[in-house]
This record gives structure tokens, sequence and C-alpha cells, in this order.
């Protein structure tokens, strides 16, 4: 069963992958369908080379934050981690680009305000996802006291 949902919050996440690694929402659907999931878990994937591709569709309800799916956007950036896979910020700037114009058109098409923006690591502090930091400190307090409720 596919679950309908209205988009209320964006996450971003990172795939976990070195910089050498070019892939997609192919391979990335293609290893959720491993674990036995339905689709692909996000909704957005961003290449290395800043193309958005469409995961899941954006009004089924998504799989990428534990318990945590429902209104939930998911957007994974291709990249995060070195080759010891270790967390590691080297997403290329066409991806940075990307995410902001795709997170701005998402906030204006669903009237999603700034503090619904977030990053994996504000709903589950164990994970480093997406590595990159998205907002001020001031900014991710405000998005954490309000996920608090929301969890
Ligand atoms: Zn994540």
């Amino acid at each position: 069963m596919t679950q309908q949902h209205q988009p209320m919050w964006i996450t971003v996440h990172c795939s976990a992958t070195p910089h050498s690694m070019d892939i997609g929402c192919s391979e990335i659907r293609r290893w959720h369908l491993q674990r036995g999931w339905q689709d692909i878990g996000y909704h957005y994937v961003i290449r290395r080379n800043g193309t958005i591709e469409q995961g899941r569709p954006l009004l089924q309800q998504g799989a990428h934050v534990t318990g945590n799916n429902k209104g939930n956007i998911g957007i994974c950036l291709v990249g995060g981690c070195d080759n010891k896979q270790k967390p590691q910020d080297n997403f290329t700037l066409a991806q940075r680009k990307s995410l902001f114009t795709l997170i701005e058109q998402l906030q204006q098409q669903y009237n999603i305000d700034d503090k619904h923006v977030t990053a994996h690591s504000q709903w589950n502090s164990s994970k480093a996802c997406p590595v990159i930091v998205i907002q001020s400190e001031a900014e991710r307090q405000e998005a954490n006291s309000l996920l608090r409720e929301n969890v």
C-alpha cells in the first residue's frame, strides 16, 4: 500500500558514498529494493554533476527518516564519505546549487517555512547524514524544537 501525504517537511540526506562514485536514482533504487522496500526511499537524488533526479513520487510517503516519513520530503545528495567510509563534506558546487534551488522551489510550492527544512541528523542525532550544514545553529535549534513536537 502506498500512502499519500501532504509535504510539510524537507529533509536532506547523503548517500554516504565516496566522491568517485557517480551514482544516481537507479543505483539507489536497486539498493532499496534489495532491502525489500517498495521503491527508492528518497523523493529526489542530486547527482555529482548537480542533476536532480526524481525518486519516489513526491506525493507518496517516502522511507528516509525512521518513524518520521509522513509529510517528509527526502532529498539525497550523492557523496558524503571518504574512501574509508568516514563522513566527508565532498559535495560539488553544482550539487549545492541544485540542492538549494530545489529546496526553494519545494518551499514555494508546498508553503513550507524555513523551520521545516532539516538535516537527517536533526531527526536522529546518531547520524552524520547529510554531513553538509544547511542552516545556522540558531535556525537548527528552532527546527529541532518543532520536530520534537512532531516526533
Ligand atoms: Zn540520511
